[in-house]
């Protein structure tokens, strides 16, 4: 299963980590972007958390809502992109019987408009370079992902990450130079994964 209570608590933890790794994240978007993506991050979380639907059983409903404070509180690039993954959930999961299974292919649509938003292909040095290969294994593991497979699948995302070639966003300007380097979307991304690990971890039963 996957609940109201668990979508909360996949925001909360994702606000937490993306906030304690601010730093980190302004560090990476300095090296290849302007430097504003652990504030643009920061700021869209935590009004995620502030706006989050306490009252509703309904995982759609706590995702569609996170998706509009993303939308309209993290500014820059990654703004529209992380809103649209999760915006989409509400279609994608309706009612309160909501498995494993449906969390993934709504993820599978939201990476979709993603995609479309950003005109964003894999191995483009994005956030999507992380956020598809796990969504992916989500899709094939069904409700028998484990938050290990989740962890495994991001990090080797994420090595991947790092040596392609930059095609989007400020980042593409230094072409060849940015291999090597890592992205901050992809590292934003990486604790969404990992705090969804998290979450399913506590659950005991994903
Ligand atoms: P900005 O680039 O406007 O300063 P952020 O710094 O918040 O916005 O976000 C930068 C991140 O957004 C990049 O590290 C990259 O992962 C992601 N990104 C930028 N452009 C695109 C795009 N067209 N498609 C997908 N992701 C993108
Ligand atoms: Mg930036």
């Amino acid at each position: 299963m996957f609940t109201a209570e668990m979508a909360r608590q996949w925001i909360k933890e994702s606000a937490k980590k993306i906030e304690s790794n601010k730093e980190q994240l302004t560090d990476l978007d300095q090296v290849l972007g302007d430097g504003d993506h652990g504030l643009n991050m920061t700021r869209g979380f935590k009004a995620a958390v502030e706006q989050l639907n306490e009252e509703t059983d309904e995982p759609g409903k706590v995702l569609k809502a996170v998706g509009t404070s993303l939308l309209s509180k993290i500014g820059g690039a990654s703004g529209p992109l992380y809103g649209t993954l999760f915006m989409k959930a509400e279609n994608q999961l309706e009612g309160t019987e909501v498995q494993i299974s449906d969390l993934s292919s709504s993820l599978r649509v939201g990476v979709d408009g993603m995609k479309k938003r950003g005109k964003a292909e894999r191995e483009e040095k994005t956030m999507v370079d992380l956020l598809e290969p796990v969504i992916e294994l989500m899709e094939e593991k069904g409700n028998e992902l484990t938050p290990a497979h989740l962890i495994d699948k991001a990090k080797e995302a994420l090595e991947h990450v790092k040596e392609y070639e930059a095609k989007k966003g400020r980042a593409a300007y230094y072409k060849e130079k940015s291999k090597g380097k890592q992205d901050a979307g992809a590292q934003s991304s990486y604790y969404l994964i990992e705090s969804l690990a998290t979450v399913l971890d506590k659950d005991g039963e994903a």
